[in-house]
């Protein structure tokens, strides 16, 4: 067992008749008095110029709509502890991972180290007590030396990343350059101090400080006379603390900053009982009776989302997940959240690095400019697939998505300014329940000829599964083959299920996304109002948005039930041997994440388990998968919009495809379906590439007379069945 030097030499001193001196922290040595209060001095001002700093913050929060964030306080500790002590999230990469680690850490140990070297120097050793001797000043000192070390390491790292090296998602102000020089030069200075003091006193324990004594070794090398090194100290440490001031005084004034409201960000962060209910927008309360809707001025945010916006610390993450900023698209949510925060430290005339940034990127900043239209151009809200791949990579938990759908709701419900495809979509929405605007009456043309049971108002006995169809499937000619697999499957397995038929209508996703709160409210009222009509003991859906919507916002509006996703439902089917996949298919295919399947509701094995039970198929994953998918670009109502980049999202997704080398990619999704089925025409070798949901993967394994299990209501049906492969489904009719 270790046994520190203190305890050895003390107890060998009775043997050898030997004085061993306690080691002690001498504080303020070679420091003359006069020097001491100007210490004081300077460092009350630093401390008022960051008071006076976070008072005038405070007030720009302040000025932001309430919300309660003080609930669920042992959740938000706990997230604390994992995320800001622990660093989870910053550890997901891992260069800047460990660069963070090393400065994080051994910032908090200095910041201990040099309270209590305070406490010793200033409020114990004037009463002639002593906190830092003996045993704990050894720890202390070797703790410190260590740490520092490892802080030069991780901002060294820093500097090199940034200004060597270099990356188009790091911020180049001076700010930035400012954070990392003042903290670099503070913990030199203080080393330099530690092995002048060292080298002149050379106390038996100057080895515990490793760093310091091998320095002050350099010192005693270059022959310097006592004095000269003394007077040496004195400029260094008048430096280190004039540095140290500097930093305390900035902090308010640059990213430094975010040292203060990244963990305020992370306890505050949204909590609900359920993950999947912390991915949900916020319905917009007694909508009928405001006046305007959205968020067209600051003050129009919460409190929280303000200090979302403070809380950045540029580290560009967001921005390089973003599908949208990867196609050319004119969105960037690092500089959506900026420009938020410039605007709102230039209206609150607050002094800031970054008002005006270096690098061009920034909006310029007009006090009082409109914040939608002008601050955030229309365009830039548009192009947002709300797959929240940014806020899964934002380490501060920085909620990009709702405060886009909160500008959006302000330019279609307040101001009426939208893109014609958009205002199309909303029309087709109101008038016939999809965003397509065909008829309500086609709604059940894909079940042409598959006896599929329909559950009516008031029928008493119901089903186990009420089948969620959804627009895309009940319209669009490639996804109604994905719906005929689906009930296919159903009926094979003797799942008991049935649908709404013409009783369906669109989940309202698009016209929340699309940020029409209000027609999304009254859909979604009318659809709970259907299902609470039906008896039925769980909703299955092969659409992630309507899995979503339907889970996990409508308990907001009073409607509760168990929603799956049909990929869940055939992972048990197959595990349970109500499926059999029987028929090899010998291809090698990747498998596309759905945002709002994976990343929104966490359900990533389930698709996986059915393809890997297919005989013969071969599963290639993309770099992109899981929670990291990149989206197809029909989320948010991308589908329905046309804004323009470089580059188109669906095809940048199909060619990260390709580059597995798989023949087929499987789907999850309808809209992704679509969006991929139209980006395979325009990328070489898209006509190549097959395009299938799973459950069309899984239907030609088990084939069409296949599986086993129980009959039900709406069971198999050998002669439906056999005809299946020769009814042509009748084009729907596109009404507008
Ligand atoms: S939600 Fe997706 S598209 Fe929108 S800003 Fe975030 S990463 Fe970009
Ligand atoms: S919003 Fe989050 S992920 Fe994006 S740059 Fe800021 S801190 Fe990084
Ligand atoms: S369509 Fe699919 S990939 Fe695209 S946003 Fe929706 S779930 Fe995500």
């Amino acid at each position: 067992m270790f046994t520190p030097l203190w305890d050895r030499l003390s107890s060998l001193a009775p043997a050898i008749q030997l004085q061993v001196e306690e080691p002690i922290r001498e504080n303020f040595w070679n420091v003359p008095e006069a020097f001491k209060i100007a210490l004081y001095v300077t460092m009350a001002m630093a401390t008022l110029a960051l008071v006076y700093g976070l008072v005038r913050r405070m007030g720009l929060y302040t000025q932001g709509k309430s919300l309660n964030r003080l609930d669920h306080l042992p959740t938000r500790l706990g997230r604390v502890f994992v995320y800001v002590l622990g660093q989870l999230r910053i550890a997901r990469q891992s260069y800047g991972g460990f660069m963070h680690l090393f400065i994080f850490w051994s910032f908090l140990v200095l910041l201990l180290g040099t309270t209590l070297a305070t406490i010793d120097a200033d409020f114990m050793e004037p009463f002639g007590v002593r906190l830092l001797k003996s045993n704990f000043y050894l720890l202390y000192e070797v703790s410190l030396d260590i740490f520092g070390f490892l802080f030069l390491i991780g901002l060294g790292m820093g500097w090199y990343r940034r200004y060597v090296v270099g990356s188009v998602k790091l911020s180049y102000d001076w700010g930035w350059a400012f954070s990392l020089g003042v903290l670099f030069l503070i913990n030199l200075t203080g080393f330099l101090v530690e092995a002048i003091r060292l080298a002149v006193e050379q106390p038996w324990w100057q080895m515990y400080s490793p760093v310091g004594w091998f320095i002050g070794q350099g010192f005693l090398a270059t022959g310097l006379s006592e004095g000269a090194l003394r007077a040496i100290h004195l400029s260094l440490w008048v430096g280190h603390f004039a540095l140290a001031a500097i930093f305390i005084g900035g902090i308010a004034y640059t990213p430094l900053m975010h040292i203060l409201t990244s963990p305020l960000n992370i306890f505050f962060s949204r909590i609900e009982a359920e993950p999947e209910l912390e991915r949900t927008l916020q319905p917009i309360p007694r909508i009928e009776e405001q006046e305007t809707w959205g968020v067209g001025r600051l003050a129009d945010f919460t409190w929280k989302q303000l200090l979302d916006f403070d809380s950045c610390t540029e580290c560009g993450r967001c921005q390089v997940a973003c599908p949208a900023w990867n196609s050319g698209m004119p969105l960037n949510p690092k500089h959506v959240i900026l420009d938020l925060r410039n605007q709102m430290l230039a209206e609150g005339g607050v002094p800031y690095s970054q008002i005006d940034g270096f690098d061009g990127n920034y909006q310029h900043v007009t006090p009082g400019a409109e914040l939608v239209g002008s601050v955030i151009q229309d365009e830039t809200l548009w192009a947002c697939t709300t797959c929240r791949a940014c806020v899964y990579e934002c380490p501060v938990f920085i909620e990009h998505v709702d405060s886009i759908v909160d500008m959006r709701r302000h330019l279609v419900m307040t101001e009426g300014r939208m893109p014609d495809t958009v205002s199309l979509t909303l029309k087709n929405l109101e008038k016939y329940g999809n965003p397509w605007g065909y008829s309500p009456d086609d709604r059940m043309n894909w079940a042409e000829g598959l006896s599929v049971p329909v559950l009516e108002e008031g029928d008493a006995n119901g089903v186990e599964y009420l089948y969620w169809v959804g627009c895309a499937a009940s319209f669009d000619d490639r996804n109604q083959k994905i719906a005929r697999a689906v009930v296919q499957l159903l009926q094979q397995a003797g799942v008991n299920y049935a649908v709404l038929g013409q009783a369906e209508s669109c989940n309202g996703d698009p016209a929340r996304r699309l940020g029409n709160e209000y027609l999304y409210q009254m859909m979604a009222q009318n659809n709970i109002e259907v299902l609470n009509s039906r008896k039925f003991k769980k909703v299955i859906t092969a659409c992630p948005h309507c899995f979503h919507t339907m889970g996990n916002e409508y308990p907001a509006f009073g409607g509760n039930y168990e929603v799956i996703h049909h990929t869940e439902l055939l992972a048990d089917l197959v595990s349970s041997g109500r499926l059999k996949p029987k028929l090899a298919i010998n291809e090698t295919i990747t498998y596309h994440d759905p945002c709002y399947l994976g990343r929104y509701n966490d359900v990533f094995d389930a698709p996986r388990e059915v393809l890997a039970a297919i005989p013969g198929l071969e599963i290639r994953e993309m770099p992109r998968s899981r929670e990291k998918s990149m989206c197809c670009g029909g989320g948010g109502g991308g589908m329905w919009l046309e804004i323009h980049g470089e580059k188109r999202i669906n095809e940048l997704r199909l060619q990260e495809a390709q580059s597995t080398g798989a023949e087929t990619v499987a789907a999850a999704c309808p809209f992704c379906t679509i969006m991929f089925d139209s980006g395979t025409k325009n990328i070489p070798g898209g006509d190549n590439l097959g395009l299938q949901d799973v459950s069309e993967l899984l239907l030609r394994s088990v084939g069409n007379g296949g599986g086993g299990g129980q009959l039900g209501s709406g069971g198999h049906d050998p002669t439906v069945l056999g005809m299946e492969e020769g009814i042509p489904v009748p084009p729907a009719k596109k009404t507008e």
